[in-house]
């Protein structure tokens, strides 16, 4: 035993020490790679100002929007996209990043809405996203979202179960109006989302649609079947399958595609998510793993060129009418320009020679993503300095699950430091939660001045649904 126990140590240290070399010669230890800059001081900014005065400005834990960084990602998608056949369009995943200050600047140059909940629906309404540029996909679509979603004549209704299909009927014919709808392919047996091809079930559900013409619009499939690709290849194969069902299903059932939905799950050079190995290993061995290289992923031009390509050939191919197309991408259009600013509060020595960093920010409350994802971090006013000691940087909400990183390579820290976390506009404020603080604020900069598209939570919102005296709730 003693053995084993000896043999298991030295593999675990072994281990950190292959990573911390990794951590320290990554390629992602450049700040201009999200758009930042490095100061006359040495200190990282944000469009000309310091991360350090946001903090100041604004306490922490702080979520920082770089709006010039945010539009030129949204724009390169545009651009990327243009190839598409007439009419296709470029969905933005709500659930990525839902807050309505970014949500306008995303509409504002083009981009519509992809929804997944009947507060996704409620909230593009209410920013103005025209039907025609809204898909509302999900597994929880109550009735009355649907019946707000085909008075607004919405782009599409993905269907994902057959019984959607009689709830989607009865609404509509009660309405007295069409419904557009979709069907959402699941290729995947395993996976709980769409209807599945193998079975068959899929396509009795397209028969069924078309039995329904009266009330149900036919308007194309959906999918969306992985996240965070770094190469088109998993897309390509799926879009081959996709296209061959639509091939079939116009055989079968005489329904032809208007709409091909490939979703999204387009990846980012500066963030990958973990292997099962490599989760495994973190978990067991507290050994962060390497780093992605920017060098390996294919941006956005030529990862959509591949998709689009492969569409017009194999329609063309199988004689198939060439359908227009939908993205929806999220973590794409948002991931880079968002950073999360953290203070390190204190040092604690812990056992072996390590160390922990308590900040104000954990996995439980703001940095889920980092659970799974690589996420590179900086130190605010020393990000070029080099990575000589190791951390297990961890969160403030009581419970040992609330850590950040383990054995992250840092500068030497210090309490009152601020850390800088990259990639923090995909799913961070989405999974955020209130567990024992309240959320923090929100900040947009642009043209060197920082404004609030999201104030923090006060301990006042946090009981605004509570009846406090037992029969009063205090509401705002
Ligand atoms: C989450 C989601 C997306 C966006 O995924 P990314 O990986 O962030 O691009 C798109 N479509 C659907 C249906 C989703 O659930």
């Amino acid at each position: 035993m003693t053995f084993v126990r000896y043999v298991l140590s030295w593999l675990s240290r072994y281990l950190v020490l292959r990573s911390w070399k990794r951590q320290k010669n990554s390629l992602l230890r450049d700040v201009a790679l999200w758009g930042a800059e490095v100061n006359a001081q040495g200190r990282m900014s944000i469009d000309g100002l310091d991360a350090l005065t946001l903090v100041e400005q604004h306490g922490s834990p702080l979520l920082v929007v770089n709006k010039a960084q945010l539009m030129r990602d949204a724009q390169a998608v545009l651009d990327a996209f243009r190839e598409a056949p007439r009419g296709s369009k470029v969905l933005y995943s709500y659930k990525t990043n839902c807050v309505p200050g970014i949500l306008r600047e995303i509409h504002g140059v083009g981009i519509g809405a992809e929804v997944i909940s009947p507060y996704e629906l409620w909230l593009a309404e209410q920013l103005g996203v025209p039907g025609d540029m809204i898909v509302y996909n999900g597994v929880g679509k109550t009735e009355e979202s649907l019946r707000r979603a085909i008075e607004r004549n919405i782009l599409a209704i993905n269907i994902d179960s057959m019984d959607e299909i009689d709830r989607i009927h009865r609404v509509a014919s009660a309405l007295r109006r069409k419904a557009n709808v979709g069907i959402r392919l699941g290729f995947v047996p395993k996976s709980q989302f769409g209807l599945n091809v193998a079975s068959g079930q899929a396509m009795e559900a397209c028969r069924k649609v078309a039995e329904r013409s009266e009330w149900l619009h036919f308007q194309g499939i959906h999918f969306n079947v992985t996240s965070n690709a770094r190469w088109a290849s998993t897309h390509l194969s799926y879009v081959e399958e996709a296209i061959k069902f639509m091939h079939e299903m116009k055989s079968a059932t005489g329904l032809s595609t208007s709409y091909l939905d490939i979703g999204g799950g387009f990846g980012v050079e500066t963030t990958k998510n973990m292997s099962s190995i490599e989760y495994g290993l973190y978990r067991v061995f507290d050994c962060l793993p390497s780093p992605p290289s920017p060098g390996e992923y294919q941006p956005p031009s030529s990862f959509l060129g591949d998709v689009i390509r492969a569409v017009t050939t194999r329609c063309d191919q199988l004689g198939l009418e060439l359908p227009r197309m939908i993205i929806e991408p999220g973590r794409l259009i948002t991931s880079k320009s968002e950073m999360l600013l953290a203070r390190v509060n204190a040092i604690k020595p812990m056992g072996g020679g390590r160390k922990f960093a308590m900040t104000d920010a954990g996995r439980l409350s703001l940095t889920f993503p980092c659970d799974f994802e690589y996420h590179e971090v900086f130190v605010a006013d020393r990000p070029c300095h080099d990575l000589d000691s190791l951390y297990h940087v961890m969160g403030r909400v009581c419970t040992s699950a609330d850590w950040m990183f383990k054995n992250r390579a840092l500068p030497e820290l210090k309490p009152g430091d601020v850390l800088a976390v990259m990639d923090a506009g995909a799913y961070f404020s989405s999974y955020s939660s209130n567990f024992a603080f309240p959320r923090p604020e929100i900040v947009m900069v642009s043209g060197g001045k920082s404004i609030s598209i999201r104030k923090s939570e006060s301990f006042e919102h946090l009981t605004a649904m509570d009846m406090m005296d037992g029969t009063r709730c205090r509401r705002l």
